[in-house]
Order: structure tokens, then C-alpha cells, then sequence
């Protein structure tokens, strides 16, 4: 993959409809971005086949919706507030920031910078500390502020509802609380489009166990998630690998780490990251919040501080490397097809229905019917605001499985033209078959439930 194919990329997201620049129409906010008509729906179905393999599935493990802003002492507790910082040099020329350890290396001591491109000596500019949390203030009045802060993980909103959790539930161990939602880092870092952003989601999962069995869970969700991009995702196995965390690299809570990566066009990069975080961060909020977050063991008549499986995986990371994985392009009859194969109950819309003419009424009236008959039933879309081949080439580059186009025969044998995105192959079928049709090619996941 290449940064040409980065740059088509990002064009087709933008051209259709799945991302746009953050506030652009002020000029845009850097590493943010907005999702389109078209990237809420893609978005929607990555987080809702999460949510049922892992919550809906499963009865070890239960959901959660915690609040975004959170107390100061909370990341007193987890560390953040003292430890989640990058390490950031001041370009001498064009005075942005940036972090050596993302930019090219040319030797020990130069580094480039990834904004204006010269060549800086980090013994001359120092790398200085740099807290990644945003805060905000919650006060009503300014000159006396309270601080809370927008959580940089999910993770610790898990954590400070444990015992609520625990109370109501009567869950016992092993059993995992998992949770999607929004986290902010104030990241610095130039280009790559989605992979880091200022405002990101995440989907997370806590997963308690009994420090002696960590190891085998540990596993387990390596293998689980890693799988899961596979088979629910759609990635080709070749794009994906394990990378297992130095010691130098662990996070001072944590035993083990394995990323999940991607071949990213700009080269692997972190996908999801899976740690055993031991139980670092139940035993700190017990000490800070002075309650006791500790869990009674029936086999030892004893009370223990679960340890914890994270497998934490990022949204908007699965998000482009779904659409990475599914953009081709070929030739066809001399002519450049872009097309997204997704795996079809990932595609925004399953079928779009068109009308060969949009100036003949009765095509468009007999298209439009058919759409209104289904649309309840499988995501689709009506469009008659082109000429057939544009009509199609849009629906390939967004990924839409079937056409459906009604046509001036379809007056007579009351047959409509199914054309299958991948083969780009034909065939009439019977109006009141349409739906038939589809239900027998795309699996359950498809359908409207
Ligand atoms: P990186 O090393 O790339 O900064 P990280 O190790 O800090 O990532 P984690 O703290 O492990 O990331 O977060 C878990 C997951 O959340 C990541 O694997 C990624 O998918 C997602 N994520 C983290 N930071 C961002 C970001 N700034 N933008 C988009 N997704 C992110």
C-alpha cells in the first residue's frame, strides 16, 4: 500500500460522504473530523456487531454508558494526571510541535520535522513534557474554576462504577463490563487522517478475572479480537498482525500488552491494544476514593482486588482500516472502477434503486415504489440524480452490494435489472422477487431486525 493509495482515500471519503474536516467551514480544526451521512452509517454497524458479539452475545459481560466528564480525582487515581503526557520538540522554524518518536528519525541526535520538513537537533531543542488531557471547567464562575476533565480512555469510567456494577448485577468472576463512547487526547501530530484524532471513540471491554487465571484470559481475547477483525470485519489475515509490548514499552500498570495492527497505507500501525492491566487501577481508586473496591471470593472465603483483561479497541481506527481493506480498483471496458468491497453488513446501504430515466414517470414512480417496499426491511437508498453509469459507479465507491434499476422493459415484463457489485453481473428478476432475491444472497445481519 502507498500513500497514493492514502490520498484516494481520503479523497473518496470526503467525495462521498464519510468524512469531513472538523469545522471546516471556519477553517478546520486540526485531528479533527466529522462523519458524513454515509461514515455514520459505517461507523454504526462497526460499533453495533462490537455490541452484540461481546454484549448481546455473551452473559459474562454487561454494558455501560458513563458520563464523559469526569472528577479531577479520577485520573489522580489512574495516573493520568501526572503520566499521561507526550514528549514534544518545538520546530525552530516553523514553531509547531511535534513528537519525535512519530517523525522520521535521520540519526541519533536529528530528527525531521514533520510539518515543515527541516531537519531539527533534539540535544539543541529539548523534547518537553506535554499533559494529553483537555479540561473543562464546571463552574459557573469563571474567576473560581472547578476542573473536571473529558476522559482520554473509556477505560476509567468502568473502573469508578465497579461496585455499582457489581451491586446490581451480581455478576462473579470472570465476567467484563464493556463500554463504547468518546475519549480526548490532545494529540500533535500531522497527516494520516483518521488514525489520530484530538476526539475519538473507543470500545472497550474490563474484563475482571482472578489474578491466577489472567494469563489464560489474557489469550484468549488475543485470539477473540484478533479474529474478530477477520471474520466481523471483513480484513484480509495478511493486513493483520500481533506485536507484543517490550518490557520498556509496558505501561507502568501493566504485566502484558499485544497490539493488534494493521498495514495501514502509511505502514503498520495499532489497531486495538489488549493488556492485562493487573490490578492497578482498582486497588488505586480504592486507596484514593478511601472505599473498598475489593471483591469477595466464595472458593477462598477470601477478599480479593480482580485483575483486569483490556482489550481496547479504537472505532475510527477499525473504521479506515475497514474501508483501506475494501477500496480496489480495476479496469473495466478501458475504464478506471473504484469499488469498496466491504463485507455486506458493513455497506451503509445494501441495495440502491434507480430508474433508467428520470424524466419518464412512470419509471421513476414503479423505482421509488419499490424502494418504499423495502426500505424498512434492508438499508437502501433511492437515487435518480445522475445518468445509470454514475448512478452505479457512486453506488460501487460507497459499497453498496446490489443495484436495482427499473427500466423501460420493465413496463412489459414487469422484471427489474439486479446488478451484483463485485461481479458487476445482471440479471432480470421479477419486481415481487426483489426482495427475495436479496434475502437469499446476504445473511441475517443484513435485515433491518
Ligand atoms: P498510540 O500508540 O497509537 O498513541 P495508544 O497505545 O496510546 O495508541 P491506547 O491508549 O491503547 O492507544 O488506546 C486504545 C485504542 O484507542 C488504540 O488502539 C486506538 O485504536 C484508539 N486510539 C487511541 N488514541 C487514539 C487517537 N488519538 N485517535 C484515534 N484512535 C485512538
Amino acid at each position: 500500500m502507498s500513500e497514493d493509495k492514502l490520498s484516494k482515500i481520503v479523497s473518496l471519503c470526503k467525495r462521498r460522504g464519510f468524512i469531513f474536516g472538523g469545522s471546516q467551514l471556519y477553517g478546520g480544526l486540526s485531528s479533527i473530523w466529522d462523519y458524513g451521512p454515509l461514515g455514520v452509517l459505517l461507523k454504526k454497524r462497526i460499533k453495533d456487531i462490537w455490541w452484540q458479539e461481546y454484549v448481546e452475545k455473551r452473559e459474562d459481560i454487561v454494558g455501560l454508558d458513563s458520563a464523559i466528564i469526569m472528577h479531577e480525582n479520577v485520573f489522580l487515581a489512574s495516573g493520568h494526571l501526572s503520566g499521561f503526557c507526550d514528549e514534544l520538540v518545538d520546530c525552530p522554524q516553523c514553531k509547531k510541535r511535534f513528537r519525535p518518536d512519530k517523525a522520521e528519525k535521520i540519526d541519533e541526535k536529528l530528527y525531521r520535522c514533520p510539518y515543515c520538513g527541516i531537519e531539527v537537533d533534539i540535544t539543541l531543542y529539548k523534547p518537553r513534557k506535554f499533559n494529553l488531557m483537555l479540561k473543562t471547567n464546571l463552574s459557573a464562575v469563571e474567576t473560581t474554576p472547578l476542573w473536571g476533565y473529558l476522559r482520554p480512555e473509556t477505560a476509567q469510567g468502568i473502573f469508578i462504577n465497579f461496585l455499582n456494577v457489581i451491586n446490581t448485577t451480581h455478576k462473579k468472576l470472570p465476567f467484563g463490563i464493556a463500554q463504547i463512547g468518546k475519549a480526548f487526547r490532545n494529540e500533535v501530530t500531522a497527516g494520516n487522517f483518521i488514525f489520530r484524532m484530538k476526539e475519538f471513540e473507543q470500545m472497550e471491554i474490563e474484563y475482571f478475572v482472578k489474578e491466577e487465571e489472567a494469563d489464560k484470559f489474557f489469550e484468549e481475547w488475543v485470539k477473540e479480537r484478533f479474529n474478530f477483525y477477520i471474520e466481523k470485519m471483513g480484513l484480509k489475515k495478511e493486513n493483520l498482525r500481533l506485536r507484543e509490548h517490550t518490557k520498556e514499552e509496558l505501561a507502568h500498570y501493566a504485566k502484558r500488552c499485544v497490539d493488534i495492527e494493521y498495514n495501514f497505507p502509511f505502514g503498520w500501525s495499532e489497531l486495538e491494544g489488549i493488556a492485562n492491566r493487573t490490578n492497578f487501577d482498582l486497588s488505586s481508586h480504592s486507596k484514593v476514593s478511601k472505599k473498598d473496591l475489593s471483591y469477595f471470593d466464595e472458593e477462598k472465603k477470601e477478599r480479593i482486588i480482580p485483575f483486569v483483561i483490556e482489550p481496547s479497541a479504537g472505532v475510527d481506527r477499525t473504521f479506515f482500516a475497514v474501508i483501506c481493506d475494501a477500496y480496489d480498483e480495476e479496469i473495466v471496458k478501458g475504464r478506471l472502477r473504484v469499488v469498496l468491497r466491504l463485507k455486506p453488513e458493513l455497506a451503509p446501504y445494501k441495495v440502491a434503486i434507480f430508474p433508467l430515466l428520470k424524466s419518464d414517470n412512470q419509471l421513476v414512480e414503479l423505482a421509488k415504489k419499490i424502494f418504499y417496499d423495502i426500505k424498512d426491511k434492508i438499508s437502501s437508498i433511492y437515487d435518480d440524480t445522475a445518468n445509470i453509469g454514475k448512478l452505479y459507479r457512486r453506488q460501487d465507491e460507497v459499497g453498496t452490494p446490489f443495484c436495482v434499476t427499473v427500466d423501460p422493459q420493465t413496463l412489459m415484463d414487469k422484471k427489474v435489472t439486479i446488478r451484483d457489485r463485485d461481479t458487476m453481473k445482471q440479471e432480470r428478476v421479477s419486481i415481487d422477487r426483489v426482495f427475495e432475491f436479496i434475502k437469499e444472497r446476504l445473511n441475517e445481519e443484513c435485515f433491518i431486525s
